[in-house]
């Protein structure tokens, strides 16, 4: 088992990444539950595999876990689901010196994270990562949401959990593509600052998909690491290191806008191939080698992700991608900050690019 701290100013909190971990739940978060009963949240396909482990563990150690089960999905991050889910947690008593207990992918850990923020002010919680894209992304740095009608994520805050358990024997049960789609932001990791992660991600991805053990591990510990130094420079954004985590998300969001953000396009398979193309785009104004964005077009292939757009099916313009983009949450003061490349492992951002550009860009 690895431990990787999230420093951040005046208080901080380990991220344990493993095989295994669920299943001693009790003795790596004992300091942490005060009372007998813990709650958890979890959807009905992380309860189907994950849930008698957790309850397992924590009943040996003499607590009473409850457990509420959601319907899986990202129509669960609603405001109704989150009125559900305070509702409950208030039901059971929670407190705020308590912690809530999130079992589940990015899903899930952005809820009950959510949830967590606003109960009686603010509430700890505990985030039990069981999707790869949320051991590597989503349950660490603190950023917690719901989507609103406008669109994704725009209710939220920043909680930062007390702890975080990244089971990797979780991810034997997970479905492949949810595999792949998590993997891109493993590979996103190597491409925005860290060239020898990359050149590990060519080399090793395929057993990181099979699931080898060492593998996987020695993945989300990296990809782990990354995203806590990025957090602890810039927790909530402010500095513009932090949006370097954005890379291929601009584009990426453009795509999944145009697919109605649904299971046609998952969120890491639009990174995938929105990473592509911020390679690509990097190359054609004359800042990243062609050499290189062919490394991360190949790397993408590799995967089995989608790295042309004409590979979704859809029929869309530049025009049309681009006017999704003018869309993003990420817009400042009428300026689209984009994340490119000067190198494999050299990501920078750019608020002087030309939206006009970009649309025929992706048109040629
Ligand atoms: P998800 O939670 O919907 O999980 C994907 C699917 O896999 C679901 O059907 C889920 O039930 C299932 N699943 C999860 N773990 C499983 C397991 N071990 N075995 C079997 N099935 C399992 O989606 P996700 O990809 O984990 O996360 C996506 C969400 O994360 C989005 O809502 C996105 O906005 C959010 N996100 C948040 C951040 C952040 O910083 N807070 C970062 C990236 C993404
Ligand atoms: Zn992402």
């Amino acid at each position: 088992m690895a431990v990787i701290d999230v420093d951040l100013a005046g208080r901080s909190y380990a991220v344990h990444v493993g095989r295994g971990l669920l299943a001693d739940v009790a003795d790596h978060c004992g300091a942490l539950l005060r009372k007998t009963r813990v709650p958890i949240v979890t959807d009905a396909n992380v309860a189907a595999f994950w849930r008698e482990p957790v309850e397992d563990s924590l009943r040996s150690a003499g607590y009473e876990p409850r457990v509420l089960v959601l319907e899986p999905g990202e129509a669960s991050k609603s405001w109704r689901v989150l009125e559900r889910v305070v509702d409950w947690l208030l039901a059971e008593e929670v407190e705020r010196g308590d912690h809530v207990l999130a079992l589940g992918g990015g899903v899930i850990g952005d809820l009950t994270g959510f949830a967590a923020a606003i109960l009686k002010r603010g509430c700890g919680f505990i985030q039990l990562p069981t999707s790869l894209l949320a051991q590597v992304d989503s349950s660490v740095g603190g950023k917690t949401a719901i989507n609103a009608r406008a669109g994704k994520n725009l209710v939220g805050a920043f909680h930062q959990p007390a702890l975080v358990l990244a089971d990797t024997g979780t991810l034997d049960t997970l479905p492949d593509r949810e595999m792949r789609a998590g993997y891109a932001e493993v590979v996103k990791y190597g491409v925005l600052g860290d060239a020898d992660f990359f050149a590990w991600c060519e080399a090793n991805g395929p057993r990181v998909l099979s699931r080898d053990e060492d593998a996987a591990r020695y993945a989300v510990e990296r990809s782990v690491a990354a995203k806590a130094r990025i957090v602890a420079q810039d927790e909530r954004e402010t500095g513009g290191r932090r949006a370097l985590l954005n890379l291929g998300h601009t584009f990426g969001h453009a795509l999944e806008a145009e697919t109605g953000f649904s299971d046609r396009l998952l969120h890491g398979e639009a990174v995938a191939l929105g990473m592509v193309l911020a390679a690509r785009y990097s190359a054609r104004i004359g800042h990243l080698p062609p050499n290189d964005a062919e490394r991360v077009t190949a790397a993408v292939d590799a995967a089995g992700l989608p790295g042309e757009i004409a590979a979704l099916g859809l029929d869309c313009s530049g025009d049309i991608l681009a006017a999704h983009m003018l869309h993003d949450k990420k817009m400042d003061a009428g300026v689209l900050p984009f994340i490119l490349l000067r190198a494999i492992g050299d990501a920078f951002l750019d608020r002087n690019v030309a939206i006009d550009d970009v649309a025929a860009f992706l048109t040629a």
